[in-house]
């Protein structure tokens, strides 16, 4: 498929970044290209649809940073909001928050307490899922707002991080897995 072979072919291993043992998959070729970045939307958006085309989504919701840019244009392929998950201290009102530990750190993320109103049903899109901290940290915030987290959908999961036993019955759909 066009999305997933963008994806082998731009993104580009970063050995030992941000740290010694990490390497770092960086995705910013793939938005530089128009028809990989327009792929890999359209792609990331089908986990907000059913099997008619129909769109099942109430929110989109993207996490910063990397998430922002995909889920922003998935929205507005839905024809739904976007809600920002961002990093502590960020939002300017009232908001929840949760604290989870990542690949490298620890970290805590917010939503605006009314970004996603009570029964809404909500899409997680963001670059790659690696231990799966930052997909289940924003399951919570959106399920604190009342909300129904449906899934998330990512170019890339490292599976060899085994994010699904942190993920746990969260749907993911991934276009590429490592
Ligand atoms: P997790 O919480 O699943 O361990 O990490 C996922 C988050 O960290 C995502 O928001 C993602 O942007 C970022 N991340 C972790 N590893 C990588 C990586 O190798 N490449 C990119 N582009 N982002 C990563």
């Amino acid at each position: 498929r066009t999305a997933q072979e963008a994806l082998k072919r731009l993104t580009v291993d970063v050995p030992d970044w941000p740290e010694k043992g990490v390497t770092f998959k960086d995705i910013t070729p793939v938005l530089a290209d128009h028809h990989a970045f327009s792929a890999v939307v359209t792609a990331l958006a089908a986990a907000g649809r059913d099997d008619h085309g129909n769109v099942v989504v109430d929110k989109v919701v993207g996490m910063e940073a990397r998430g922002f840019i995909l889920a922003a244009p998935v929205a507005l392929a839905l024809g739904v909001g976007f809600v920002p998950v961002r990093k502590a201290g960020k939002l300017p009102r009232e908001s929840h928050a949760v604290s989870y530990t990542l690949e490298y750190g620890a970290a805590t993320l917010e939503v605006h307490r009314d970004g996603i109103a009570p029964g809404e049903r909500v899409l997680m899109i963001d670059d790659v899922l690696a231990t799966g901290g930052t997909a289940d940290a924003t399951r919570q915030l959106i399920e604190a707002c009342g909300g129904v987290a449906t899934g998330a959908s990512v170019l890339m999961e490292l599976s060899f991080l085994d994010p699904r036993s942190v993920t746990g019955d969260l749907p993911v759909s991934t276009l590429l897995t490592i």
